[in-house]
């Protein structure tokens, strides 16, 4: 267990107060996985906590925890709090909008989502506090919410993308209750704000089960709900989820600007091709149409535009402009998209097969590659007198 967040348990002791390891981390260690990061429970009031770890601060404000720093490592500490109460304050659809119910260790468990993510451990007793049945269902290897599936459901209807995440982070099957619950959380989703949605966007693709994920909601409201203009039986999609899962499994690099991209490019595609003078940028237009249901950074956002612009340019290959463009700094997003591309689209395997042995040859080797492309068809320009003395 991480020794940062057995600190944070010693010092809460020291002040006189119960502090356990909870959630994720119990969970993953029993699955044999390593857990990404460490929540601590408390019966310590946020502002004490605060108070006692200088590195700290309170951050949510639907549902505030303290963040303590240990240099680049933060622990996520929670105060424990009651499922039921009236300190919960509910939207006419039963969603909670502010929870700041504080009670006891066992109040707390309930008040969780699923079992598996309810299971405590006390450092200094070395056990494990199972209210819920937890270790029942991690046996089980099924993810089932606590309480009535409806209502839990209502009340953060995010929980159904953590349930699918969790699902296929374990390989563990969603309980029925949750699966009829799809469509109905899906719809709920609309009220999540676009920053939360995003942070879970990256949560469930960028963690290396992509592509499961992607294959078991794309035909539901989930995916709807995400990307309402993606469409369901796009081949790339599916490529590029499991290129990333790939890419994250080698220890590359992953940037959410290329996935976003990726989703949203047959909107892109469809609008360019509609595209009138005069008309809005097709890019911006794609992206601010999705940001009503995920609020996509700006920097990702032109991460995409980027990459969506230059694929006209790759696929046309003017000699005059290829040394440039292979210089540009898109360039090796853009043609590993245009590869993504190729597998689903014959039509483009020639031209990325192009740019794959371009990038092998030295610049002799370029220079002939560039030489022995046809000549673009050059627009006829009206006379000019002057210029056209050769
Ligand atoms: P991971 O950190 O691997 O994504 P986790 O289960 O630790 O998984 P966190 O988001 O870190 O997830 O949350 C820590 C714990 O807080 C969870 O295990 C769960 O007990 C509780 N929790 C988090 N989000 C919710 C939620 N939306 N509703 C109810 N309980 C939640
Ligand atoms: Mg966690």
């Amino acid at each position: 267990m991480d020794k940062d967040a057995l600190d944070v348990i010693h010092q809460l002791n020291a002040h006189g107060y119960t502090a356990l390891l909870v959630g994720g981390c119990i969970r993953d260690v029993l699955c044999g996985l390593t857990p990404k990061d460490f929540d601590v429970a408390t019966d310590a009031p946020l502002d004490e906590i605060k108070r006692i770890f200088r590195r700290s601060r309170i951050i949510g404000r639907r549902f505030p925890i303290a963040h303590v720093r240990y240099g680049r490592n933060l622990i996520e500490v929670s105060t424990f709090r009651q499922s039921v109460s009236d300190n919960i304050e509910h939207d006419a659809q039963g969603m909670i909008l502010r929870d700041e119910a504080f009670g006891t260790l066992q109040e707390d468990a309930f008040r969780r989502d699923f079992s598996v993510n309810a299971l405590y451990f006390d450092p200094n007793s070395k056990e494990i506090i199972d209210y819920v049945n937890g270790l029942a269902d991690l046996a089980k290897r099924r993810i089932r919410l606590i309480g009535e599936p409806a209502v839990r459901l209502a009340e953060d209807p995010v929980r159904i993308l953590r349930a699918v995440r969790f699902a296929n982070k374990l390989n563990f099957t969603l309980d029925e209750d949750i699966v009829d619950l799809i469509e109905d959380s899906a719809a709920r989703l609309q009220a999540i704000p676009p920053a939360r949605l995003f942070d879970e966007f990256l949560k469930l693709f960028l963690n290396g089960n992509g592509e499961a994920i992607w294959q078991q909601i794309r035909h539901t409201g989930i995916a709807r709900a995400l990307f309402p203009t993606c469409n369901p039986n796009s081949d790339l999609v599916v490529a590029a989820m499991r290129n990333t899962d790939e890419r994250i499994k080698s220890g590359l690099s992953v940037t959410p600007g290329f996935l976003i991209a990726v989703l949203l490019w047959e909107d892109f595609a469809a609008r360019a091709a509609e595209a009138v003078t005069g008309d809005d940028d097709p890019a911006f237009a794609t992206l601010r149409n999705q940001q009503h249901t995920i609020a996509v950074p700006r920097r990702f956002g032109t991460f995409a535009k980027e990459t969506w612009i230059i694929q006209e340019r790759l696929i046309k290959r003017n000699p005059r402009t290829i040394p440039r463009l292979a210089q540009h700094k898109r360039f090796r997003a853009g043609f590993d998209f245009l590869c993504l591309r190729a597998e689903s689209d014959p039509a483009l395997s020639e031209c990325a097969a192009w740019w794959s042995s371009f990038q092998e040859q030295d610049e002799a080797g370029q220079y002939d590659m560039i030489e022995q492309l046809p000549k673009p068809q050059r627009k006829r320009r009206r006379r000019n007198k002057r210029r056209s003395t050769s």
